[in-house]
């Protein structure tokens, strides 16, 4: 059996390219989800209990991003999360799965305004998410976005942009809170996925989900092929983020969790099926606002060191190298080693 080589974020490097870039505000950093919805930030901040409620939705948007409410809770409650986010006139996306209440959840949200649906399963790249895409899509027709996912391989995004998604969430075990690979054995490095399905000839937007910790990544993200990346644990912990703040040892933190974690499953379902994913306090990290801007200024640097002024430039002009482990060790601050 011939055994494929994959990359992840800290196997590889962009090599810095000639720039005639006098200033980072020259760097535009919009992306199109869509020929209807442009953002002025590719980033989305991920479906999850303890990542996106309103108050997040509200403040991704005001930033130039994009928050998906996640679909932990019953079809009125996500509803009316929709419409708070709505009532700042700001664009939001709302979570559904591909059983039980999805249609109708879909109807009640795109009632309270939710322009953006998306179909949000562990493994997307299934029959049953032919079957949800193909139904929404013969309702809504092109009324509605449809962001669907997560695959990890070219086969899968194709599938799902030929079943009628328009954009796609690429990316699977690598989450931070992610068991996945360990409970079941699979997965693709998130970069590796990207770049596979960067091959595509299809129309869909990709989203690179899962794994993401540094603007560093989200550059490497970007110029491997993504349109947008998802973000969980870079924006759990937030003010924004739901959840009750946790006061220990002279630090504040917040609950971030999988939510395949045996926490949220016995929460929303009340027992547990497949465990894969972990729940963890991460500490407080001041505002959504904050958190993008730091982003969003590594994100801008990293373009000018490729030259580049959009992310299409940048996907064009980045070149990767392959760096060792003695490399990743030397591309992390190290001054502490000796
Ligand atoms: P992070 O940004 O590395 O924290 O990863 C967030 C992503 O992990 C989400 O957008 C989901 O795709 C994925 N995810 C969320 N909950 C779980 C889980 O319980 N198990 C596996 N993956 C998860």
């Amino acid at each position: 059996m011939k055994i494929k080589r994959s990359y992840c974020f800290d196997d590889v490097l962009l090599v810095p390219q000639r720039s005639n870039i006098a200033s980072r505000k020259e760097i535009d950093l919009s992306s199109q989800l869509d020929d209807k919805n442009t953002f002025d930030l590719p980033i989305i901040s991920s479906p999850m209990d303890t990542v996106t409620e309103s108050t997040t939705a509200i403040a991704m948007n005001h930033a130039g991003g994009l928050g998906i409410i996640h679909r932990y809770n019953t079809i009125e409650d996500q509803s009316a999360l929709v419409r708070d986010v709505g009532e700042f006139s700001c664009d939001v996306g709302a979570a559904i799965g591909v059983s039980g209440d999805y249609f109708d959840r879909t109807a009640n949200l795109v009632g309270a305004g939710a322009r953006i649906i998306c179909i949000d399963i562990a493994h997307g790249h299934h029959t049953m998410m032919r079957h949800a895409l193909k139904e929404l899509r013969n309702t809504y027709g092109n009324a509605i976005h449809i962001m669907a996912g997560n695959v990890a391989t070219l086969q899968g995004f194709n599938d799902l942009a030929d079943w009628g998604a328009d954009s796609v969430r690429v990316g699977i075990g690598g989450g931070s809170i992610c068991s996945t690979r360990v409970q079941t054995g699979h997965g693709v490095p998130t970069l590796q996925s990207v770049l596979d399905c960067s091959k595509s000839d299809r129309d869909a937007t990709i989203i690179a989900d899962g794994g993401i910790r540094t603007s560093g990544d989200i550059v490497k993200a970007l110029a491997a092929g993504a349109d947008f990346v998802m973000l969980g644990s870079l924006l759990a912990g937030t003010d924004e983020s739901p959840g009750e703040e946790i006061y220990s040892g002279g630090g504040k933190y917040k609950t971030y969790r999988g939510m395949a974690s045996v926490e949220a499953q016995i929460q929303w379902r009340g027992h547990t099926a497949s465990v894969e994913g972990v729940s963890s306090q991460v500490p407080w990290k001041g505002s959504v606002r904050g958190v993008l801007e730091r982003l969003e200024r590594g994100i801008r640097s990293g373009l000018s060191y490729t030259g580049a002024r959009t992310i299409r430039e940048l996907q064009s002009f980045s070149e990767f190298i392959e760096q060792s482990s003695s490399g990743a060790v030397e591309s992390s601050t190290h001054i502490n080693n000796s």
